[in-house]
């Protein structure tokens, strides 16, 4: 079994794309290829926004989208303890600094108390100015936008959305990558939506921050003359060849594949309720998740290194998202972003566990995993 199986997808989808593949090679247009303009008008309604600009990766557009908006030196940024690097490395790649906030036990997005105590706290030090917000849509659900944007208006901060992993969840009819000011995601292989190598999309409703956030990804151009660079930017393309392999899957991840995978999710939450101390998945009201990972909480006590060895030898991979929190990453020892409460970081990074799942698992081998899960807690 495969912890995500990409093969059993492109076995589904090969001849399309295949096509799609050869069309590019024969135009020879392998950058900005009409490919890419093709996925960005089926991304941007998909999703929702007036704009989606696509780039080389979930990272570098975390860094355009801070970039656009001049977010850096002695600015305060407030990101989850639990999430992946990207999240805090790159509003400290632009010279701000992140801190770190707690998550919530049961959906493990951002704690909003933890959060306004951390705004508060900066505010108080008076050494940073509290500027943003990074949400981030972990394990494919959409964070609590509601009370987020709330807090966000009060302080006067931006709201950006890290939707990585959460592209096709929603709140409601409202889908990530929407909830922001200004959205991302990334299609790197194993996210929900993935290419077969980097890639990444900003999305956003405002005219002048798409313009800026265009310019910004290449060399920081001028809008029409390619050679004419009126800001310090990067190089942040996606290729026209992922475009191309992007949009047969979007259309599989929309017909069928966002629904299969929730119906895995479903059927775990089925087998699994009933074990003692184990904590599922929480859904609130309303909110539908891209499953990006199915992960649970083992109960108090349990060696969760000896359960994934038992998971293994029964031939189940499993994986930790996230062993560590934020703020005690190496990158931060020391430093203002080393200095965190989160409690709850601390305590579930000992306990998740992350099972197989995506839309090609089928029911059977579901019932395998949750039955070597069983076992392997006893
Ligand atoms: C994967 C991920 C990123 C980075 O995306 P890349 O395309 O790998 O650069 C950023 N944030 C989160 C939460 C992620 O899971």
């Amino acid at each position: 079994m495969e912890f995500r199986d990409l093969n059993r997808q492109y076995r589904k989808l090969h001849t399309s794309i295949n096509e799609r593949i050869a069309e590019v090679i024969s135009s020879a247009h392998f950058i900005s290829g009409e490919p890419v303009t093709i996925l960005e008008q089926a991304l941007a309604e998909y999703v929702g926004t007036r704009h989606c600009i696509s780039c080389g990766n979930g990272t570098d557009a975390i860094t355009i989208a801070l970039m656009a908006y001049g977010v850096g030196v002695g600015d305060a940024v407030f990101v989850p303890d639990f999430t992946f690097f990207s999240s805090g490395e790159c509003p400290a790649g632009v010279g701000a600094v992140p801190v770190f906030v707690d998550v919530r036990r049961d959906t493990y997005n951002m704690d909003v108390s933890s959060l306004e105590k951390a705004i508060e706290h900066v505010k108080a030090e008076g050494r940073l100015k509290p500027r943003a917000v990074v949400t981030v849509d972990l394990f494919g659900l959409p964070a609590e936008y509601d009370v987020i944007r709330s807090v966000c208006d009060r302080y006067g901060l931006l709201l950006l959305e890290d939707g990585a992993q959460g592209f096709g969840g929603r709140i409601g009819k409202q889908k990530c990558c929407s909830f922001g000011d200004i959205s991302t995601t990334s299609f790197f292989p194993a996210k929900p939506l993935g290419c077969y190598g980097d890639g990444g999309a900003v999305f956003t409703d405002d005219d002048k921050i798409a313009a800026l956030c265009r310019s910004i990804a290449v060399h920081g151009k001028n809008a029409d003359d390619k050679y004419d660079n009126v800001r310090l930017g990067m190089n942040s393309r996606l290729d026209t060849l992922q475009a191309a392999i992007l949009i047969p899957k979007l259309r599989a991840f929309r017909e069928y594949e966002l629904e299969a995978v929730n119906q895995a999710a479903e059927r775990y939450t089925e087998l699994l309720s009933d074990i003692e101390g184990l904590r599922l998945p929480v859904m609130p009201d309303g909110y539908y998740s891209s499953w990006a990972q199915y992960t649970v909480q083992i109960p108090d006590g349990t060696d969760r290194d000896a359960v994934q060895r038992r998971m293994k030898e029964a031939g189940i991979p499993t994986m930790v998202y996230y062993k560590k929190p934020m703020h005690r990453q190496g990158a931060f020892y020391g430093t203002r972003s080393g200095e965190a409460d989160c409690p709850v970081t601390e305590d579930i990074c000992d306990k998740v566990l992350c099972l197989p799942i995506h839309p090609y698992l089928e029911a059977g081998e579901i019932e395998v995993v949750a039955q070597e899960l069983r076992k392997a807690l006893w």
